[in-house]
């Protein structure tokens, strides 16, 4: 099986598989201790949380906290919900996740800021005056895009605003510039699925949204999964250490990817662009049967959150495809374990598929 569907989650690294084994042992280890006790295994469990929670604030502007969450949906539900007593708009890019967007619609008065047709979401506008939170993700999971975070985070100060950006997409893969507050997830990036964190910059306190024993500064309640902690501070370790060797390999994917799939259209920007997604289109593609012919590649139609839905994808008609063009697209995530001879081979079914359907 070949695996591109990098965006919707990525293979566990080795190193974060490692890392987490010594917190999962059982009666007969140490590991199993709640880091929120006082005894020897707790504070040894604590240690290992605040490891992880060093390594991943490694990757995040100076200064500020890491709260760990259970999921990047869960941060941004902090973030949205724990500043809601400020009042006011929240106004969100049309392209955000839906973890964004259907937080902010219900927390009361949203807008919606407007995305061009190469996917980008730039700060000529205007917000209403009452904004109090502007949400403007990094990177685009669908579609890749890179978004001028800050010029919005700028743009916010100006307007006494807060700045959240979801940087689910971004964390790990480029620097994560400044914002108020910033979320991330660690199955993104080879860290396990089932926890998340956001960062928030000194000074701005939040409320509670989940009530309890009181974890996480008071802002997060419930018991941290030690192995948790640890995989994701050890991909977050390991990422740092090679960002550069990534990168480079995935534009040598990119490069060849874009060779392969020349006789279709991008969708979106070329260069403002994650170019480990490649969102493309064919005119007239029925991308269920292509799927359903090219069973061992794995790739998504549309976002993988919203795929199974029916609806064509939100941020595809946000940058102006009708509704054909948007269910003609598929989306290939690629990144740190895919080799050459896979993108190869993948394109070679995905063509010859396509060509079936006279395409
Ligand atoms: N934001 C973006 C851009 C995402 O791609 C995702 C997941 O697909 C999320 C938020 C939600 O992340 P999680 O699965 O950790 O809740």
């Amino acid at each position: 099986m070949i695996y591109l569907d990098y965006q919707a989650t990525t293979p566990l690294a080795p190193e974060a598989r490692d890392a987490m084994l010594r917190w999962l042992d059982g009666p007969d280890g140490t590991g199993f201790g709640n880091p929120h006790s006082a005894h020897r295994m707790g504070r040894q469990a604590a240690a290992a949380v605040e490891l992880a929670r060093d390594r991943v604030a490694a990757l995040f502007p100076a200064g500020g906290k890491v709260i760990f969450t259970g999921s990047a949906t869960e941060a941004i539900n902090l973030a949205i919900r724990g500043t809601a007593s400020r009042g006011g708009t929240v106004s969100v890019s049309a392209i955000e996740h839906a973890a964004v967007l259907d937080t902010a619609k219900s927390c009361g008065k949203w807008h919606e800021l407007n995305v061009a047709q190469d996917g980008q979401c730039n700060v000529k506008q205007d917000p209403p005056s009452d904004t109090r939170l502007i949400c403007v993700m990094q990177v685009n999971n669908e579609i890749g895009t890179i978004q001028p975070t800050l010029d919005w985070h700028r743009r916010a100060k100006e307007m006494n605003a807060l700045y959240l950006c979801d940087a689910v997409q971004a964390y790990g893969k480029m620097e994560v510039t400044g914002a108020d507050m910033i979320a991330i997830s660690a199955h993104k990036f080879h860290g396990p699925k089932g926890i998340g964190a956001l960062w928030v910059r000194d000074g701005l306190e939040l409320e509670e949204v989940q009530t309890g024993g009181g974890q996480e500064f008071g802002l997060r309640s419930g018991t941290l999964s030690p192995a948790l902690c640890a995989g994701f501070g050890a991909a977050a370790k390991e990422a740092k250490d090679r960002m550069a060797q990534d990168a480079e390999h995935i534009e040598q994917l990119w490069s060849r990817a874009r060779e392969l799939f020349s006789d279709w259209t991008l969708n979106g920007s070329e260069d403002a662009r994650w170019h480990g997604n490649l969102n493309i289109r064919r005119e007239g593609l029925d991308v269920a049967r292509l799927m359903s012919d090219c069973r061992n590649v794995m790739f998504s139609a549309g976002s993988a959150c919203a795929s199974g839905s029916g609806r064509p994808s939100h941020v595809l008609k946000a940058i102006g495809l009708s509704d054909e063009e948007a269910k003609s697209s598929i989306r290939l995530g690629f990144g740190r374990y895919t080799t050459m001879e896979q993108i190869e081979e993948a394109a070679q079914a995905i063509n010859t598929a396509a060509k079936e359907q006279g395409l």
